[in-house]
């Protein structure tokens, strides 16, 4: 499937499973390496990181856990409006080495307040892993160790990303076409 419609938007693959499957085996054998002893601890945050952490984990091969977190958005009385929630986090994350396991990274901003929350429960070192990145909208200073792909500043869905609610089955990521 080339195209595909999701109510009001028309979107064309950009990048095939093939291309997505190297470039997480690339992630976890970086990972496997550099996290070798360490018994990491990888946090997947859902929805959107579903896909992207089954093939993830399927390719890493030192011991390690798994388990997962979700975002719950709420209107709360901050400078920035929305506040998100981290919730689902039961383990006990004091002097683990965690991996936070994500779809995207837009601004940043939702990666920078999981690493503040996940913070304050005492972990050794907490590492980021994302599917993908889009370096042009970054406005946080963040240290992203493990990034699968780096990708225009174009709206995707796919490979467990949605557009409202629909659009995560697809195993090709693609790319919203803008009408003129
Ligand atoms: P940030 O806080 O980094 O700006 O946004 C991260 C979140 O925005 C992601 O976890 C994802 O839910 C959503 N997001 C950002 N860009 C896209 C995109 O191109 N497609 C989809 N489906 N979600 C996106």
């Amino acid at each position: 499937m080339d195209s595909i419609q999701i109510k009001d938007k028309k979107f064309t693959v950009s990048i095939k499973e093939e291309d997505i499957l190297k470039e997480v085996s690339r992630v976890a054998d970086e990972i496997n390496r550099d996290l070798a002893g360490k018994n990491p601890l990888f946090l997947s945050v859902l929805n959107g990181s579903f896909m992207f952490t089954a093939d993830l984990m399927k390719r890493i091969t030192i011991p390690c856990e798994i388990s997962f977190v979700k975002l719950a958005s709420y209107q709360g009385v901050s400078s920035t409006g929305a506040v998100k929630e981290v919730i689902g986090i039961n383990e006990d994350l004091s002097g683990r080495t965690i991996v936070i396991v994500e779809d995207i990274v837009d601004t940043g901003l939702t990666m920078q307040r999981l690493l503040e929350t996940l913070g304050t429960r005492g972990p050794k070192e907490i590492h980021i892993a994302t599917l993908l990145v889009k370096p042009e909208k970054l406005k946080v200073d963040l240290n992203i160790e493990y990034a699968a792909m780096r990708i225009p500043n174009d709206f995707i869905v796919g490979y467990g990303l949605d557009y409202d609610g629909f659009g995560r089955n697809y195993k090709d990521i693609y790319t919203v076409v803008n009408e003129e």
